[in-house]
């Protein structure tokens, strides 16, 4: 996405340079017929001669050699003759076009072949209502010329603000206005892109509140500011009511803008941690404010030519800054060091042409505005794409803390859930060990009388059999003593085992006394309680020994069954006690019933 719109921009800038009005500003040559010859100038270094002194003195116009004349900063007045010639046998109105628009005062005389004179006069020092064509961005002045006549041109030239340099032409109305179209087209393009970059930046820094789209917002202005004061659009379009902006404020927007790409620069690249990089960038800073106050303190040239060496030192300051932040591959230093070449390119050529080391070319004036923008437009990609990365890293950052959210509340249910199975088995263990006797591991009292509950229930309503059988381990103190408590454990574990393998699942077995054990029969009916003990007794009493001898261990059981109002577990452990009693009386090791007249037991002998 970044990429594309980066792209299409890119082939924007490229359609624009190549095809757009720049492209169509070159060398104009002379309407047909029309002849200028050679070009004379000379220097007034009183700046007080008058039309008729420079008229005498014509023998000492010197020829210039160069196609556009250049004077750098000079407080001279210069005097320009050119002597024009109509071939036509039309007369012609036309126009001598200065296409520097920062001269300051520039005069046309007009001494037609009768002697008669005529004059004109324009310059940037003169607000647009002033000058001979109102809404032209050049220096246009006009003349006519009858068919077959000649003319000559006396131009005089100064500057207290600016550069003298004097790159004329011949031009038909018809030309002029083409060129003024073209020139108003083209910066209206780019007041646009200004504005564009502007209102985001503003936008930015209203909703940000950083001061780095603050320095840029004043970047932009001034540079604005400079363009506009350069390429003659202040005076006739923005500002028309003042000429100061478009002379001392060329230098006051120029100390603005250094100011403010340093500030942008030292913010973007992060110098405070170089030291001597950022005195650097200090003292230019430092040298740009005082440059943006001197046109109201010093001499209005003098501060151009300060302005003109700050053009070279200004971005030779930042540029070791831009390619250090390079080398830390910091985000947003390639499109510095982009931007800051650009702006050299634009201004340093505009520099040296002043300087008289470039040619003027009708271009050169376009390389600042174009520079300048290019410059902008990569300083925005820069911040844009330093928002972008910010919004990035947040998405990324909010994406990793709703991950690490999830996570931890998946470990958070899984351990939930791990409790919840704990917690279940911890209470499901102590539930069964408050009804499980520790030895033996059946029912203790508790555990068998509450099951048992149950059962004497149902058989009650189903009018159903059920029988106990109540067993009490014979001489077990004896045993104990003998053989010691761990014995005596090992053998109630035995005994249970024995009783275990022949009773049923259905049938309930619990410990209810320390040798006394109970068994819940439901569905039985006396006669197979009474086998069911009998087996019980002769299996314990074959099963189990003690000792070194091999001492049978044998037990005693009572057996009683429900019947009429004795469905209660109570009443019926306390007949089977009663049946047990009368078992160890009559001998141990036998079965016995609470009913004498029921079926009687086996009888074994001990
Ligand atoms: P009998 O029942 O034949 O009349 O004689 P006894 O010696 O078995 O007398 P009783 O049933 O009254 O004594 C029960 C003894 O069982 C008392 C105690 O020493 C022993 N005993 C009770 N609980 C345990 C136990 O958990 N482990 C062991 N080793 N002995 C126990
Ligand atoms: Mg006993």
């Amino acid at each position: 996405m970044r990429n594309k719109l980066a792209v299409t921009l890119l082939m924007i800038g490229i359609w624009y340079a190549m095809f757009g009005p720049a492209s169509r500003i070159e060398e104009a040559e002379p309407p047909k017929g029309i002849v200028p010859g050679q070009l004379q100038v000379y220097e007034d270094p009183t700046t007080s001669l008058t039309l008729d002194q420079i008229m005498d003195q014509a023998s000492q116009f010197s020829d210039v050699s160069a196609k556009t004349p250049s004077y750098f900063f000079s407080s001279s007045a210069y005097w320009f003759r050119i002597p024009v010639q109509n071939l036509n046998d039309q007369p012609a109105d036309l126009f001598l076009n200065i296409k520097y628009p920062t001269l300051d005062f520039v005069t046309l005389h007009i001494i037609d072949s009768d002697g008669q004179r005529r004059e004109f006069a324009t310059g940037d020092r003169l607000l647009r209502q002033e000058r001979p064509v109102e809404l032209a961005t050049t220096l246009a002045l006009p003349f006519s010329i009858g068919s077959g006549e000649r003319v000559e041109l006396f131009v005089r030239v100064q500057a207290n603000a600016g550069a003298i340099i004097f790159p004329y032409e011949i031009l038909e109305p018809a030309s002029l206005q083409a060129n003024m179209l073209d020139q108003w087209l083209m910066h209206g393009i780019m007041l646009g892109l200004f504005v564009a970059i502007f209102m985001y930046d503003l936008a930015l820094f209203i909703f940000l509140k950083k001061a780095i789209y603050f320095y840029y917002l004043a970047y932009l202005l001034s540079a604005y500011f400079i363009i506009i004061a350069l390429d003659g659009f202040g005076l006739v379009a923005i500002y028309p009511v003042t000429t100061w902006l478009a002379n001392e404020g060329l230098v006051v927007f120029s100390g603005l803008a250094y100011l403010s790409i340093l500030l942008f620069t030292r913010q973007v690249l992060n110098t405070r941690e170089n030291k001597s990089m950022d005195w650097i960038l200090k003292s230019m800073m430092a040298a740009s404010g005082l440059l943006a106050a001197s046109p109201l303190f010093l001499p209005v040239q003098l501060t151009y030519q300060m302005d003109l060496a700050m053009l070279f030192i200004i971005p030779l300051s930042v540029l070791p800054n831009v390619m250090m932040a390079w080398r830390r591959r910091l985000e947003g230093a390639l499109y510095n060091l982009l931007a800051n070449v650009f702006l050299l390119i634009g201004m340093g050529a505009f520099g040296l042409v002043i300087l008289g080391i470039l040619p003027f070319q009708p271009i050169t004036l376009e390389i600042i505005p174009n520079g300048l923008l290019a410059g902008a437009l990569l300083h925005f990609f820069g911040m844009a794409n330093k928002v972008l990365s910010l919004q990035n890293e947040k998405l990324e950052a909010e994406k990793d803390f709703r991950q690490q959210l999830e996570i931890r509340q998946e470990e958070l249910e899984k351990q939930v859930a791990q409790r919840t199975i704990e917690l279940d088995t911890a209470r499901k263990n102590a539930e069964l060990l408050a009804v499980t006797d520790s030895l033996t591991e059946i029912y203790n009292r508790r555990g068998l009388f509450e099951t048992a509950i149950r059962e004497i229930k149902l058989a009650e309503r189903n009018k159903r059999p059920l029988s106990v059988i109540m067993f009490d381990i014979d001489n077990f103190k004896q045993i104990n003593d003998s053989f010691g408590h761990i014995e005596g454990d090992r053998i109630l574990c035995d005994v249970v085992s024995v009783v275990l393998e022949e009773i049923r699942d259905t049938d309930l077995f619990g410990r209810v006394g320390g040798d006394e054990l109970l068994v819940v029969l439901p569905e039985t009916p006396p006669e197979s309680a009474l086998q069911i003990a009998e087996r019980l007794r002769a299996g314990i009493a074959e099963k189990i020994s003690t000792g070194r001898h091999s001492m049978r261990v044998t037990a005693s059981f009572g057996v009683a069954w429900a019947a009429n109002q004795n469905y209660d577990i109570d009443s019926l452990q306390a007949s089977a006690d009663i049946a047990l009693y009368r078992a160890k009386n009559n001998g141990r090791n036998r079965v016995e019933t609470i009913d004498a007249n029921q079926p009687q037991t086996s009888q074994t002998e001990m």
